[in-house]
């Protein structure tokens, strides 16, 4: 179990949380906003299991803590996802909604079905083990403007007891109402050093350790997830392969970018069935890969523009300079920009259903010709 001493990297927001319960003045609604992989979830858990633990405990770790005793039923339950006050609200929940019409929905969004459900009705049930209720509500930018208007009562006076964390990316696509009733929390991307740090811890070379810490931009969780999908030794080879590419582009390195990131998506998944929380549906997890190997791929190309131009931007690939100059020295400027526009085109092909295959047999081709995308 992780509490509220052990989350590293988030001082200020954790000392934000912290202040509050001290002084007994809860918000009964919070919003952690920051990226994904940072500890946002963590936190909420954490946060959760302090306020449905029957006996929390201070904690001097170079200041004190108020957390939760991480040893009564309570404790357990809710680090279980079976406690019946602690309430993780996510888009997927539509399948279980009462309504059919909710459930053949595309789960794209947090519907004002799903908030209503197990939300808004959820909040007004009295406490099961009489210390309130937790609500966690995950992707909350995702909710419709419908359910966020439905939300706005439930958020600015909710029943004695409910707490409700939003967690969200980007706080600024929420309505302002809704972002002026809860208590925002900011969580920052974690420094490079620690997070390689973190990955050395697990056993991670330091090679590799440095450069997830670099791609992720700082996010322990994203790191640690494509480390251990063993994501370096394809990103090696792709790198290498590219490097060499033959401008008329290489029918097999489509293929085989293509049953890479199949691979990806279906440990994903797999990972997804055994971690509390939704589990992620093969479509998302899908073009949620291809975007990882497309962004991979991509941001070598953006380290061979900075060499190029001399920019002054962090290396990424700093672990293949041999690579990265070979393809700054084979490309104009302009080519490794339209390389890159290609390749977010691409992405933008995935999600808009056009098939796999073909959006990467054209990112081969865009990377090893320099020219722009022609689907
Ligand atoms: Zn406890």
């Amino acid at each position: 179990m992780i509490e509220c001493s052990d989350i590293v990297g988030q001082d200020e927001a954790v000392a934000r949380i912290q202040r509050a319960m001290s002084q007994s003045r809860m918000p009964h609604a919070y919003l952690f906003a920051g990226p994904d992989g940072v500890g946002r979830r963590t936190t909420a858990i954490a946060l959760a299991r302090t306020l449905l633990c029957p006996q929390p405990v201070s904690v001097a770790a170079g200041r004190s803590f108020r957390q939760a005793c991480g040893k009564c039923p309570d404790c357990r339950m809710v680090e279980a996802g079976s406690h019946p006050d602690f309430h993780p609200v996510y888009k997927e929940l539509a399948a279980y909604h009462d309504d059919s019409e909710v459930r053949d929905r595309v789960m794209q969004s947090l519907s004002i079905g799903v908030i209503q459900q197990f939300l808004i009705d959820a909040v007004g049930r009295s406490s099961t083990r009489g210390r309130g209720k937790v609500f966690v509500v995950e992707e909350a930018e995702l909710m419709t403007h419908e359910a966020q208007n439905a939300l706005l009562k439930t958020l600015e006076e909710p029943p004695p007891g409910v707490t409700i964390i939003l967690i969200c990316e980007k706080p600024e696509e929420l309505l302002p109402t809704t972002l002026s009733r809860c208590s925002l929390v900011r969580f920052s991307l974690l420094p490079r050093e620690f997070v390689a740090g973190k990955l050395a811890e697990a056993g991670v070379a330091a090679d590799e350790a440095r450069f997830w810490a670099a791609f992720t931009q700082g996010s322990v969780g994203r790191a640690m997830a494509l480390s251990g999908a063993g994501m370096y030794e394809v990103k090696r080879e792709v790198l290498s392969r590219l490097a060499g590419l033959p401008p008329a582009g290489d029918v097999e390195l489509g293929e085989q970018l293509a049953e890479r990131s199949d691979k990806l998506a279906e440990t994903a998944v797999a990972a997804s069935r055994k971690a509390e929380g939704p589990t992620l549906a093969k479509t998302l997890a899908s073009r949620q890969s291809a975007g990882t190997m497309l962004e991979l791929i991509a941001s070598a190309y953006r380290d061979a523009l900075a060499l190029r131009t001399g920019a002054e931007l962090e290396i990424i690939h700093a672990d293949q300079r041999r690579q990265l100059d070979s393809l700054a020295t084979r490309f104009t400027p302009e080519q490794l920009a339209g390389i890159i526009e290609s390749l977010s085109e691409c992405e933008r092909l995935l999600w808009r259903n056009v098939n796999p295959r073909i959006v990467w047999d054209n990112a081969v081709l865009a990377c090893a010709s320099g020219t722009a995308l022609r689907v």
